[in-house]
């Protein structure tokens, strides 16, 4: 196949059926280079030289900015704990700023940190950089709806419950009134600014209590204005909400019946779905080690793009990953990057070999695989 005719985003999708295509990265790296896209260009060329020591920097960020948040979910940790990114940490990122791609906010609720604002603002003067904030959506007034409405954001409402019901029965301490009331305030904005660059996606965390809810959240979607549907499976707790560590079987089987049936409504709608949830399986199966799906082969461009730092400081190359690379507490950004266990990230990436890394849910749900983290 030629592709001299191929733009960025052609490649990508190419790239998508053939992951490892030496070609494909090549054609790529030179198409970054014409676009002035150079740190790109490099991070292409230093997969295709198969190198694990980089000079490329990362070109995205992820920061759980702090653990403080006034809900008590139950299926979240991140309330239990103490924690606010350090000062030093806060001052490294602000020098990555001006060259990021990407940057994506977490928390506890990352409205509530005290450097939220300052490194916001920084952020914002970089147009190219594109932002993703995970929040509930309940600490958003007037002044930072308008604030948001003018940024390159995607605004992602952690929602996990589409009855009032079940989401003040998850997330409690929120009221869906309220919730209702924000997403109605920012659309405001939105829509009065004209040329907005924000637009606003759903995240919903999987559990037992809300699974029979989900082709819900389309509609939901749908009525209030938002592009994107993300689905994640509940992770940490091991009560029975937790329907992956106890197989639950039944959800599984309804799981299986709806997630095609929502795929076709949100195209219907023109709403994106990404089910990052792996199926539920019994018998000999349930107790595999994750391994890529039907054998497929894989390549992974976060460990040569990206850093995110957890709750605690413990950095991995992707929220997804399940091997932390470093702990900010102990190492600049800037050492982690290049340290050893990034490297053993990129060698075993490099060799197709994802077992004891990566998570099932990049190996085993239907929207990873293949190209994870070409997208951007
Ligand atoms: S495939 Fe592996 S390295 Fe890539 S994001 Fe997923 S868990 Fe991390």
């Amino acid at each position: 196949m030629s592709y001299e005719k191929m733009n960025i985003e052609d490649l990508k999708k190419e790239l998508k059926n053939d992951p490892r295509n030496p070609d494909l990265h090549s054609k790529l790296c030179g198409l970054y280079g014409e676009c002035g896209e150079g740190g790109l260009a490099l991070i292409e060329q230093e997969i295709l030289a198969g190198k694990t020591v980089l000079e490329s920097r990362p070109s995205g960020l992820g920061l759980a900015i702090t653990s403080k948040c006034a809900l008590r979910c139950i299926m979240c940790d991140a309330w239990k704990s103490s924690w606010e990114i350090p000062e030093r940490t806060v001052g490294e990122v602000e020098q990555y700023l001006p060259h990021l791609k990407r940057l994506y906010w977490q928390g506890g609720e990352v409205f509530l940190s005290r450097y939220f604002k300052r490194l916001f603002n920084k952020a914002c003067s970089n147009r190219d950089l594109r932002q993703e904030i995970v929040t509930s959506g309940l600490f958003i007034d007037k002044e930072c709806a308008e604030r948001l409405a003018g940024a390159n954001l995607d605004l992602i409402f952690s929602i996990d419950g589409f009855t009032e019901k079940t989401y003040e029965y998850i997330r409690r301490g929120a009221r869906y009134a309220d919730l209702l009331n924000n997403i109605a305030m920012l659309n405001g904005f939105r829509n009065r600014s004209g040329s907005s660059r924000l637009t606003t996606s759903i995240t919903v965390v999987v559990m037992k209590s809300n699974y029979k809810e989900l082709p819900e959240s389309l509609e939901f979607a749908r009525r209030h204005g938002f592009g994107h549907v993300i689905l994640t499976p509940v992770d940490h707790i091991t009560t029975e909400e937790n329907i992956y560590l106890h197989k639950d079987i039944q959800a599984g089987r309804y799981l299986g019946k709806i997630i095609p049936e929502m795929s076709v409504k949100a195209s219907h709608y023109g709403i994106t779905l990404d089910n990052y949830l792996p199926p539920i399986v019994g018998g000999e199966a349930a107790g595999k080690e994750p391994s890529t799906a039907a054998g497929r082969e894989m390549f992974c461009y976060w460990p040569w793009k990206f850093l995110y730092i957890d709750i605690g400081g413990g950095v991995r190359p992707h929220c997804f990953c399940r091997q932390e690379v470093g702990n900010i507490a102990e190492n600049s950004i800037e050492e982690i990057w290049n340290g050893e266990k990034m490297q053993r990230y990129r060698e075993k990436m490099l060799k197709n070999d994802y077992g004891d890394l990566c998570s099932r849910v990049c190996l085993e749900s239907p929207s990873s695989g293949a190209c994870m983290g070409n997208s951007w």
